[in-house]
């Protein structure tokens, strides 16, 4: 039975398209789970995926999307059976392997996990690899103990910074989000934030090394400039949980904040988290994530919204998470 996928290609000339395609189920790659999606999302790394020049794409044609939730309808592994609801991040799918912008996905049993209890394949996309990326900054400030005082989330009304600033807020921290965009900010507030902290403020580039204890942790989704400033705001002995590099990848920044101040800066991979962190994550989203807001974050789209929408997230145009129904 054919199925709609979303299939980028890439021509002689380097130049790469996408469009949704009818295709048979024998054009999956081979892998021992065979999954009818039910939802996907947009990440900033599908944004890359599907746009010109392919970004993180390994082969084409591809299938991008790099996380989806849906039900087992075959399985060559015994730990999952049909019916079985999953939910799937990372292992590079929708990069080296096809992803979840398709109505079936066949992946390896190794990169599943059992949808907890109290999560539908919906919500668990709502979350999405941006939201579980989320919990595991949070989980690793946690570790290394969140101080007293307001902790910062920065691209806050971003998935990363829109999950966690609703996470942590949950949790009873005061939460102050860093936004580009003034007109967020109800809905940052919506979300739990008590203080709105304009980019621009944290923009410039360092000048002293040493500024104002003022944050008891961070989680940074933006890097660059932003991340190296915050550093040098950091209450003694805080953590920055540093996700991702949407204001850049360089940093510019000094030893300073960790000689003098003891910061630590913890940095947070989701793509290769093994099964028992990927499950204790599920199981504190399903717990501390109040599902009101989390629908508060939510944009819902279909597979032909995905080209404009993957150019959409690169701008950081993208308000919280766009949720994917493959089958609408
Ligand atoms: P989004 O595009 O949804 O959010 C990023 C936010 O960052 C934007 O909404 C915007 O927030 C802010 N932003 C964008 N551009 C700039 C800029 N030039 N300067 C300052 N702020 C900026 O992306 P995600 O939340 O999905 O991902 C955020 C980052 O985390 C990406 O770099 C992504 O690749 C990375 N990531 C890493 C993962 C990991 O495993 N480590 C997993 C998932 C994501 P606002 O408008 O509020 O200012």
């Amino acid at each position: 039975m054919a199925f709609n996928a979303l299939i980028v290609e890439k021509d002689d000339a380097g130049k790469t398209s996408a469009a949704v395609q009818q295709i048979e189920l024998d054009r999956l790659p081979e892998a021992d789970v065979t999954v009818a999606v039910e939802y996907s999302t947009v990440n900033y790394k599908d944004g890359l995926c599907i746009g010109p020049g392919g970004g993180l794409v390994r082969n084409y044609p591809h299938v991008p999307g790099i996380d989806f939730a849906g039900t087992v309808e075959a399985s060559d592994d015994d730990r999952y059976k049909p019916g079985d609801k999953v939910v799937l991040t990372g292992w590079r799918v929708g990069e080296a392997h096809w992803g979840g912008y398709a109505q079936k996905a066949r992946v390896k049993a190794d990169w599943l996990v059992p949808l907890p209890d109290g999560l539908d394949t919906r919500q668990a996309m709502a979350v999405g690899t941006a939201g579980f990326t989320a919990m595991l900054a949070v989980m690793a400030l946690e570790d290394h103990g969140i101080k007293d005082g307001p902790v910062l989330v920065t691209g806050a009304a971003g998935g990363v910074g829109s999950v966690a600033t609703a996470i942590l807020a949950n949790l009873g921290h005061e939460v102050a989000g860093v936004t580009g965009r003034p007109e967020t900010a109800d809905y940052l507030k919506s979300l739990g934030a008590t203080q709105i902290v304009p980019r621009e403020e944290l923009n410039e580039t360092v000048k002293r090394p040493l500024e104002s204890e003022t944050w008891a942790g961070c989680v940074d989704a933006v890097g660059g400039a932003m991340l190296a400033r915050v550093l040098g705001q950091m209450k003694y002995g805080a953590s920055v949980a540093a996700v991702g590099l949407a204001g850049g990848a360089a940093l510019p920044a000094t030893v300073v904040p960790f000689l003098l101040r003891g910061v630590n800066l913890l940095g947070i991979d989701s793509v290769m988290q093994p099964y028992e962190n990927r499950l204790r994550a599920w199981e504190r989203i399903a717990k501390d994530l109040p599902m009101d807001k989390l629908e508060a974050m939510v944009q819902p789209a279909t597979l032909s919204d995905l080209p404009k929408l993957g150019a959409d997230i690169l701008q950081g145009q993208v308000k919280g998470r766009v949720v994917v129904d493959v089958n609408a």
